[in-house]
């Protein structure tokens, strides 16, 4: 084949007069599709794609997900504003501001307590460092997603019930 007349350099082969109106290239790729269409229609179960929300992924049991903080009996956090957990944080993503507790058995309790779910690396080292038992990544919540960045930093009550059945 002679590529005489090409621009040089150039990679281009000359192509048949059919190939150049590239009609037979655009019914072959019609061809696929529905090929794909109709395998896709009559065999749903061998779908390589899930039918998201509506099915799931089941993930490993070493999967974390979410935080939640645990509560005492009385639904109020367990948490005591030590701020062991923001300390060890590496990714800076703890927001905890301490208050009296009006139970002088307990001292301190979280006003607030933001986690900034687009900085968190999920390592689980809040929770390893909690010497209360407060805070845990087992709800193996995935679906994390929002229109703004705002709505990704999550507050105590979205913490306290977030649940380990993967519902919120
Ligand atoms: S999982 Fe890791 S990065 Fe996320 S809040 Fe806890 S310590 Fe920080
Ligand atoms: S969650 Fe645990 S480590 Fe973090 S402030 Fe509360 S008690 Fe301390």
């Amino acid at each position: 084949m002679s590529f005489e007349g090409l621009p040089k350099g150039s990679t281009d082969k000359r192509r048949s007069l059919l190939e150049s109106m590239y009609l037979l290239e655009v019914v072959r790729g019609l061809g696929v599709t529905a090929r794909h269409l109709l395998r896709n229609i009559f065999h749903t179960g061998d779908m390589p794609t899930m039918q998201y929300p509506e099915e799931k992924r089941v993930y490993g049991d070493r999967f974390r997900g979410r935080h939640r903080l645990m509560q005492r009996e009385d639904g109020t956090p367990r948490c005591v504003a030590c701020q062991m957990c923001s300390t060890y944080c590496p990714a800076d993503c703890i927001y905890i501001t301490a208050a009296e507790h009006p139970d002088p058995a307990i001292e301190k309790y979280p006003a607030t307590f933001d986690i900034d779910l687009l900085r968190c690396v999920y390592c689980g080292l809040c929770e390893e460092a909690c010497p209360c038992d407060a805070i845990r990544l087992d709800t193996g919540i995935y679906e994390i997603a929002a229109d703004h960045r705002d709505k990704f930093i999550v507050d105590k009550e979205f913490l306290l019930r977030n649940t380990t059945d993967g519902t919120r």
